[in-house]
């Protein structure tokens, strides 16, 4: 595995694979690599003969009050993980040479990241398109990775990728859990034992809403009702935003109709992390 940080070298080795007829396939993160990231990789290299993976924790997606300085980054751990995985170039850029003085470009994104993470952290959504082009323009890659974990980020990239003619394929992932249901994250270790027990219960608020759906209960206020107080038996839980939004234009849903698939849309602050997870429903 080469380990590269300056984004010339990166995309002068991908024009070259390129040139080469190989196959490429980019799968971005933020690093502090866990099982969902691992996920990722693994399904890139079933599908192509080179993966990229990207460690870069993008200031232009944090906003003042976030938690940018304190981002874990294990880089060591995080290399020898991927190797461990089968990258082949772990491309780490530094800051400076990604957003390089007189630096002043932005993806504009639309709607669909207007409301929810878009409507809860301004410039979000804009500073994680960006950073996202850029990446699939320097890694070349024929294909890339993303966990369905941020449904909202998955649309807003597939959105991107239509409306800009990017010819790069965009694979979703399933979301990896641990053993008691809680959605594997980089900001898991924030959580105290005590909060760590509590964040189950949006795992917990997810299968009542399952349930609620199999049992044909098809009014949405209804299910955000019972998810909610599932949510909130957990002391340190408080909800940022529950929904249930239709799956691709992410306007709520007031009911679930037959044959329509629905996400719901999980942002819970367990102390004072903040934890998203969603999950696809259907009646
Ligand atoms: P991050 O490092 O948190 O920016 O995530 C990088 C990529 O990993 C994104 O495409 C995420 O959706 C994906 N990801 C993060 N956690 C999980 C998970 N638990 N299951 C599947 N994919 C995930």
């Amino acid at each position: 595995m080469q380990i590269i940080n300056d984004p010339v070298q990166m995309q002068k080795i991908a024009e070259s694979l390129r040139l080469k007829h190989q196959f490429i396939a980019v799968v971005m993160t933020m690093g502090a690599l866990h099982e969902g990231h691992l996920s990722l990789i693994r399904l890139a290299k079933q599908k192509a003969g080179t993966v990229i993976l990207t460690i870069f924790v993008n200031p232009k997606q944090f906003g003042p009050n976030e938690d940018f300085h304190r981002y874990p980054r294990p880089f060591e751990k995080d290399a020898a993980m991927a190797k461990a995985a089968g990258v082949d170039y772990l491309f780490a850029p530094d800051a400076e040479l990604m957003y390089f003085e007189g630096f002043q470009t932005q993806v504009s994104t639309g709607n669909i990241a207007s409301c929810f993470e878009g409507s809860q952290r301004p410039g979000y959504f804009n500073g994680m398109a960006t950073v996202v082009l850029k990446l699939m323009l320097i890694s070349k890659a024929h294909l890339a990775v993303f966990g369905e974990k941020d449904a909202q980020q998955l649309a807003v990239i597939k959105r991107m990728v239509k409306d800009f003619n990017i010819d790069v394929k965009i694979l979703g992932a399933p979301i990896i859990r641990e053993d008691d249901g809680l959605a594997t994250s980089s900001r898991n270790i924030y959580l105290s034992s005590e909060e760590r027990k509590q964040a189950t219960v949006l795992y917990r608020g997810i299968c009542r809403a399952k349930e609620l759906a199999e049992q044909k209960v098809t009014d949405t206020e209804k299910i955000i009702e019972d998810v909610s107080s599932v949510i909130e038996s957990a002391p340190a839980a408080k909800i940022d935003y529950a929904s249930i939004v239709d799956v691709k234009t992410f306007s709520k849903a007031d009911m679930l109709k037959t044959g329509n698939e629905y996400l719901l849309l999980l942002a819970v602050w367990i102390g004072s992390t903040r934890l998203i997870d969603n999950a696809k429903l259907a009646v």
